[in-house]
């Protein structure tokens, strides 16, 4: 067995391969500089132009751009009518801002825990958490990329009257049932920050089929006022009025030029991901201690992360030193998430460990693996052999 690179060995690859990466190629570079060139820098036609093509992509009527994810995620909240006094449920297992856009509304976001194979909210622990008549609305995070059990909460919503929201910023080009990711609540949200599955650099989107909705979020997402500069231009006129408090979440034109040149490659970024997803999946079931998260039949993946949970009975370390050692053969090895509710933020909140278990005791075990489409087959073999070199020296 060689000697890990930890321990003074050769490490596997001379530079450290991230565990996600943007793909910009010319016509993006081109899309950008054409904008440059215009009379319109933000807030011109390619907005229009992006969301159009983006509500087609996912199959709504409508797709509302702002400045990136997590403002996708307030716009949601504002537009669910969600204040002060209420309460929506989310995940433990997410990025801080699928939970920190209920506080932003004034709202009390209440931790339901996840499945254990699937990491995904579990239905019946979101049951468990509601409270009529603060219970507002769900929050679903696509954990990776997988979809979540859509056809499962949306009885749930139906039967207590809740909005159905879907934190999608990693399942972009998944599909549940058939039905595409962007389609399966009533607001959903992504981002294209350049670890996910499009860029526009910094930038988000929300898809939904109620054109009132789309308008009330179009108006948030410029101060609260009801027209933009452009139509005024267009219509000849200096009046506007400020209907509503809202915020300044628009996104340029250089941004969504660029995000338009971005997804006409995202079903075969989509592809390339779900097939290096497959070798891993092969590779792992051989060895011990790994253990891909599952996956449902009903769904396709979209593979934002590829995670693994190590069994560590198996293994004669934490994870923490496998991360460490991965690292050390230049593998970019991640953990996707700290628990959001083990924060210091959420902790002084009053949130306690032990809120989610499921989530919790995952956690210890997660390691997330490089999974990106610009990744070569020599990297994902660097991945696998790195994994067996590492796991085979701790093995218990
Ligand atoms: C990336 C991400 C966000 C936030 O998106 P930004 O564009 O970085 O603001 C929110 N939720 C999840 C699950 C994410 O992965």
């Amino acid at each position: 067995m060689d000697r890990l690179a930890i321990d003074g060995g050769k490490p596997v690859r001379k530079n450290l391969l991230p565990y996600g990466h943007q793909w910009v190629d010319e016509a993006d570079i081109q899309a950008v500089v054409e904008v440059l060139r215009s009379d319109w820098l933000t807030t011109g036609p390619k907005v229009e132009e992006f969301e159009r093509a983006f509500a087609d992509f996912v199959g709504t009527k409508e797709a509302v751009a702002v400045s990136n994810g997590t403002a996708a995620l307030h716009t949601a909240m504002h537009t669910a009518g969600t204040g002060p006094g209420d309460e929506v449920i989310v995940p433990p297992m997410t990025f801080a801002a699928s939970a920190n856009c209920v506080v932003f509304q004034g709202g009390t976001p209440v931790f339901a825990d996840v499945d254990p194979e699937t990491l995904l909210l579990d239905p019946g622990a979101v049951e468990a958490k509601i409270t009529p008549p603060r219970t507002k609305a769900i929050i679903a995070v696509d954990y990776a990329g997988q979809p979540c059990d859509y056809d499962a909460l949306r009885a749930i919503a139906n039967r207590h009257d809740l909005i159905l929201v879907a934190d999608a910023c990693h399942a972009l080009g998944g599909t549940y049932k058939g039905r595409p990711v962007g389609s399966l609540a009533d607001l959903s949200t992504f981002s294209f920050h350049p670890v996910k599955h499009i860029t526009t650099g910094e930038g988000g989107m929300i898809t939904t089929d109620d054109p009132k909705l789309a308008q009330r979020m179009r108006v948030f997402r410029n101060h609260g006022i009801t027209t933009d500069h452009r139509q005024r231009e267009q219509q000849g006129s200096w009046f506007y009025e400020m209907v509503d408090l809202g915020y300044n979440y628009r996104l340029t034109d250089l941004q969504c030029a660029l995000g338009i040149s971005q997804l006409r490659k995202l079903s075969v970024w989509v592809a390339r991901r779900q097939k290096i997803a497959r070798r891993y999946d092969e590779v792992f079931a051989e060895v011990p201690a790994v253990e891909p998260l599952a996956v449902r039949e009903d769904v396709s993946h979209a593979y934002h992360l590829y995670m693994v949970k190590l069994d560590l009975t198996k293994l004669r370390v934490t994870r923490a030193e496998v991360f460490a050692a991965l690292r050390a053969e230049n593998i970019g090895a991640n953990v996707h998430y700290i628990p959001v509710c083990w924060h210091p933020y959420y902790q002084r909140l009053g949130y306690k460990r032990g809120l989610c278990p499921v989530a919790e005791t995952a956690y210890e075990q997660l390691l997330t693996l490089p999974m990106f489409p610009a990744m070569s087959d020599q990297d994902v073999d660097d991945v696998i052999e790195a994994m067996q070199k590492v796991i085979g020296c701790y093995a218990a």
